[in-house]
């Protein structure tokens, strides 16, 4: 009689494990999931990066025009016909006159 009584109650024990088991699995599946969207989100942010620096480079090597001017006042990149004023060998463009 004990040990039919004891067999169904390893029996619970054993699907508590089970439980567990599937909780802890359930775990990894969400953080493997979250591993995956980190990874697609490097993927997705990898070619915008790529290009963003190739802008950069672009306007780095880029010089200042000579029909071109840096305001004073906005410290803004001004084409010549924006030029307004000029104090002191600081040139102002028609915002900042
Ligand atoms: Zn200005």
């Amino acid at each position: 009689m004990a040990t039919d009584y004891d067999a169904p109650r390893k029996t619970d024990e054993e699907s508590e494990d089970s439980i567990e088991e599937l909780k802890n699995r359930r775990n990894d599946k969400n953080s493997g999931k979250v591993d995956e969207d980190e990874v697609e989100a490097a993927e997705t942010y990898e070619l915008p990066g790529a290009d963003l620096s190739h802008e950069e480079l672009t306007v780095r090597v880029l010089p200042r025009q000579a029909d071109e001017f840096t305001c004073a006042g906005c410290f803004l990149l001004k084409h010549r016909s924006q030029l307004a004023a000029t104090r002191g060998g600081s040139e102002y463009c028609v915002d900042c006159a």
